[in-house]
Protein backbone atom coordinates (compact mmCIF):
# COMPACT_ATOMS: atom_id res chain seq x y z
CA UNK A 1 0.00 0.00 0.00
CA UNK A 2 1.25 3.63 -0.85
CA UNK A 3 2.36 5.36 2.33
CA UNK A 4 1.27 8.65 3.24
CA UNK A 5 2.61 8.80 6.81
CA UNK A 6 4.04 12.46 7.62
CA UNK A 7 2.65 13.95 4.14
CA UNK A 8 -0.76 14.11 5.06
CA UNK A 9 -2.76 14.36 8.64
CA UNK A 10 -3.73 10.84 10.79
CA UNK A 11 -6.98 13.62 11.54
CA UNK A 12 -7.99 17.03 10.22
CA UNK A 13 -9.87 17.27 13.60
CA UNK A 14 -8.22 19.94 15.91
CA UNK A 15 -6.54 18.36 18.88
CA UNK A 16 -7.92 20.76 21.10
CA UNK A 17 -11.20 21.52 20.39
CA UNK A 18 -12.31 18.68 17.95
CA UNK A 19 -13.54 21.11 15.59
CA UNK A 20 -12.94 19.80 12.06
CA UNK A 21 -9.99 22.00 10.21
CA UNK A 22 -10.52 21.02 6.76
CA UNK A 23 -14.23 19.19 5.75
CA UNK A 24 -13.68 18.57 2.15
CA UNK A 25 -10.29 16.75 2.89
CA UNK A 26 -9.03 13.24 3.15
CA UNK A 27 -7.03 11.98 6.15
CA UNK A 28 -3.64 9.41 5.44
CA UNK A 29 -5.82 6.91 6.03
CA UNK A 30 -8.24 7.90 3.42
CA UNK A 31 -6.01 8.97 0.72
CA UNK A 32 -4.44 5.92 0.94
CA UNK A 33 -7.67 3.59 0.21
CA UNK A 34 -8.74 6.08 -2.81
CA UNK A 35 -4.68 5.32 -4.41
CA UNK A 36 -5.34 1.78 -3.71
CA UNK A 37 -8.88 1.62 -5.32
CA UNK A 38 -6.97 3.70 -8.34
CA UNK A 39 -4.55 1.20 -8.27
CA UNK A 40 -6.67 -1.60 -8.51
CA UNK A 41 -7.93 -0.46 -11.47
CA UNK A 42 -4.80 -0.19 -13.23
CA UNK A 43 -4.11 3.67 -13.34
CA UNK A 44 -0.35 4.74 -12.55
CA UNK A 45 0.34 7.36 -10.62
CA UNK A 46 -0.12 10.06 -12.77
CA UNK A 47 -3.29 9.20 -12.86
CA UNK A 48 -4.32 8.95 -9.69
CA UNK A 49 -7.32 11.80 -8.42
CA UNK A 50 -8.20 12.36 -5.18
CA UNK A 51 -10.65 14.95 -4.41
CA UNK A 52 -9.73 17.90 -2.37
CA UNK A 53 -12.54 20.93 -1.17
CA UNK A 54 -11.68 23.65 0.13
CA UNK A 55 -14.23 26.11 1.18
CA UNK A 56 -14.83 29.00 4.00
CA UNK A 57 -14.72 26.27 7.02
CA UNK A 58 -11.40 25.07 5.84
CA UNK A 59 -8.68 26.42 7.89
CA UNK A 60 -5.46 25.03 5.71
CA UNK A 61 -2.29 26.76 7.00
CA UNK A 62 1.51 25.96 8.10
CA UNK A 63 3.25 28.23 10.32
CA UNK A 64 6.99 28.38 11.06
CA UNK A 65 8.65 25.31 12.96
CA UNK A 66 9.77 27.64 15.35
CA UNK A 67 6.16 28.95 16.25
CA UNK A 68 4.13 25.43 15.75
CA UNK A 69 7.04 24.31 18.29
CA UNK A 70 6.20 27.30 20.91
CA UNK A 71 2.90 26.17 20.84
CA UNK A 72 3.94 22.54 22.30
CA UNK A 73 3.37 21.02 18.77
CA UNK A 74 5.71 17.99 17.56
CA UNK A 75 5.94 18.14 13.00
CA UNK A 76 3.09 16.31 12.06
CA UNK A 77 1.32 16.10 15.39
CA UNK A 78 -2.31 16.92 14.47
CA UNK A 79 -4.27 19.93 13.40
CA UNK A 80 -5.19 22.76 15.25
CA UNK A 81 -7.55 25.66 14.71
CA UNK A 82 -5.97 29.21 14.31
CA UNK A 83 -7.92 30.57 17.57
CA UNK A 84 -6.61 27.21 19.56
CA UNK A 85 -3.34 27.57 18.03
CA UNK A 86 -3.06 31.41 19.20
CA UNK A 87 -5.04 30.09 22.52
CA UNK A 88 -1.47 28.34 23.25
CA UNK A 89 0.84 30.81 21.89
CA UNK A 90 -1.25 33.05 24.02
CA UNK A 91 -1.02 35.98 21.63
CA UNK A 92 -2.68 36.79 18.22
CA UNK A 93 -0.66 35.21 14.77
CA UNK A 94 1.32 37.92 13.08
CA UNK A 95 2.11 37.71 8.86
CA UNK A 96 5.44 37.16 9.85
CA UNK A 97 4.11 33.62 11.57
CA UNK A 98 3.85 31.81 8.59
CA UNK A 99 6.11 30.78 6.10
CA UNK A 100 6.25 33.45 3.18
CA UNK A 101 6.19 30.83 0.51
CA UNK A 102 3.33 28.40 1.28
CA UNK A 103 0.05 29.82 0.58
CA UNK A 104 -3.15 29.35 3.58
CA UNK A 105 -6.63 29.97 3.63
CA UNK A 106 -6.10 32.05 6.79
CA UNK A 107 -6.58 35.39 6.98
CA UNK A 108 -5.38 37.58 9.82
CA UNK A 109 -7.86 40.52 8.98
CA UNK A 110 -9.25 42.48 12.07
CA UNK A 111 -11.56 39.64 13.76
CA UNK A 112 -12.45 38.85 17.55
CA UNK A 113 -10.73 35.71 18.56
CA UNK A 114 -11.29 33.40 21.42
CA UNK A 115 -8.74 35.22 23.37
CA UNK A 116 -10.78 38.24 23.46
CA UNK A 117 -8.66 40.42 21.19
CA UNK A 118 -8.49 42.08 18.01
CA UNK A 119 -6.01 41.53 14.87
CA UNK A 120 -3.99 44.47 14.36
CA UNK A 121 -2.60 43.64 11.26
CA UNK A 122 -4.18 42.60 8.24
CA UNK A 123 -2.81 39.79 5.98
CA UNK A 124 -3.89 37.38 3.79
CA UNK A 125 -2.17 34.49 2.24
ZN1 LIG B 1 -9.44 23.72 18.30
Amino acid sequence: MYDLKGLLPESWNCIDCGIHTAPGCTNRIEAQRMIALEQAVGKGEEDWRIKQTIDDQSELYMVRDAVWKAAGMEPMGGCLRIGCLERRLGRKLRPKDFPATIPSTICLAPRASSIGEVADETACF
